[in-house]
């Protein structure tokens, strides 16, 4: 027992009733990362308090701060990109936009890649039209392009590893190079590599981005994100922002992230080889008309995929020569996979981007992000590959 409260004989049960003992653990320490379903932390120097308030890394003080159990969470993905710092979120959304709305500021200019994903392009869009920030977008492999896009108002450019839903590689190495030459920040959204196929920190990248709801947890039943620093002062810059938005990530979500997390490399492993065997075999067959798939040679991105990634990912998308109705005839007939959103749990999930994920976008973006009224994107889980493919194969048929 810790302390004076809960036992002490002067105390009223109405007071032992709230003050409950809280064990101190000496001689030995739990395996797994405890969820510390706590909102606040009590302290026994006010100095201590204070100071703690004002750092990333101080001791921990209020849950929209910090948590130990998401520091652990923290802590682990920064260590997995090779960050200085990391600050975990509530959603994807919420660590995009701790970054764009902690860097930018009325006036500023960023640029993007093109093809981006659909949330990230709506909030972009809000930028533009509601904080008086602009936007130009360029091909994620082309740092010529990013070179002339650059103004002295210029902040960062956006960029996605592997783009949804096309799987686009962004030349990294290219983009992160110029970036730097030129002082903007590059912000890099690694959802769907996975610090184990892609570390954009070691490709000259200052901060990279995750949706933690999909292959970082990977079970389907956690919402989070994740901002990962390359530099500890950038890092203590966005968390003064980060403290004041209030994205914060909640323990337990925390908690389920860090223990998905611990599968990762057995999970990848699969994801990649099972999307192999479906992506060749598509490819294939006579009711589809494109894979986009980095994996295959037909990628446009295959040669950079094959020097950047460590594996090819989980996710791709198909055209299916029916059109719309071929994709929703599909989309209904699956059996093992479930017609749903997101990616990167262990179910395989099959959606529709055009009406779906990517609905926010007009005719014309999805047109030049190559969005088709027939692609269906296709989230391959770590089931039987053969299970799925005789799915497929029958919800084609
Ligand atoms: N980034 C990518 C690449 C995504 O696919 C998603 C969601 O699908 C997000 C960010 C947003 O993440 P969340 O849904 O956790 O807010």
């Amino acid at each position: 027992m810790s302390d004076f409260h809960p036992s002490h004989p002067e105390l009223r049960p109405e007071t032992k009733t709230v003050h409950v003992p809280r064990p101190t653990i000496e001689g030995s320490s739990p395996i797994t990362v405890p969820i510390y379903q706590t909102s606040g932390f009590t302290f026994d120097d006010p100095a201590v308090m204070a100071e703690a308030m004002g750092r990333p890394d101080g001791a921990f003080v209020y849950g929209r701060y910090s948590n130990p159990t998401v520091r652990s969470l923290e802590l682990a993905v920064s260590g997995l990109e090779g960050g200085a710092g990391a600050i975990a979120t509530g959603s994807g959304m919420g660590a995009i936009n701790t970054v764009l709305l902690g860097l930018l500021k009325p006036g500023d200019h960023l640029v993007a890649q093109r093809s981006l994903y659909g949330g990230t392009a709506a909030m972009i869009n809000d930028l533009v039209g509601r904080f008086g920030i602009s936007v130009t977008y360029v091909p994620e492999h082309d740092p010529a392009a990013l070179r002339a896009a650059v103004r002295p108002e210029t902040r960062l450019v956006y960029l996605e590893t592997i783009s949804n839903p096309m799987t686009l590689v962004a030349d990294l190495p290219g983009m992160c190079a110029v970036a730097r030459e030129l002082g903007i920040l590059s912000v890099v959204d690694n959802t769907f590599a996975t610090p184990l196929l892609c570390r954009p920190i070691e490709h000259g990248a200052d901060i990279v981005l995750h949706s933690t709801t999909k292959y970082l947890s990977g079970h389907t039943d956690v919402v989070g994100g994740i901002a990962v620093f390359a530099e500890a002062a950038l890092h203590e810059k966005v968390w003064h922002f980060a403290i004041e938005l209030g994205a914060s990530a909640d323990p337990f979500a925390a908690w389920l992230t860090v223990r998905g997390l611990q599968t990762l490399a057995l999970r990848m492993e699969r994801h990649c080889s099972n999307a192999h065997l479906l992506a060749t075999r598509l490819a294939e067959h006579p009711a589809v008309t494109a894979v986009h798939w980095p994996g295959l040679a037909s990628h446009p991105s295959y040669e950079l995929a094959g020097k950047l990634l460590s594996g090819f990912g989980g996710v791709f998308s198909f055209d299916l020569a029916g059109g719309r109705a071929a994709g929703e005839k599909f989309m209904s007939s699956v059996r093992v996979a479930l017609l749903a959103p997101s990616l990167g749990g262990v179910e395989t999930l099959v959606l529709h981007p055009a009406s779906t994920s990517h609905r926010a976008l007009s005719p014309d973006e999805l047109r030049r992000s190559g969005i088709g009224e027939g692609t269906v994107r296709i989230a391959v889980g770590i089931e039987h590959p053969e299970d799925l493919w005789a799915d497929v194969t029958q919800a084609l048929a």
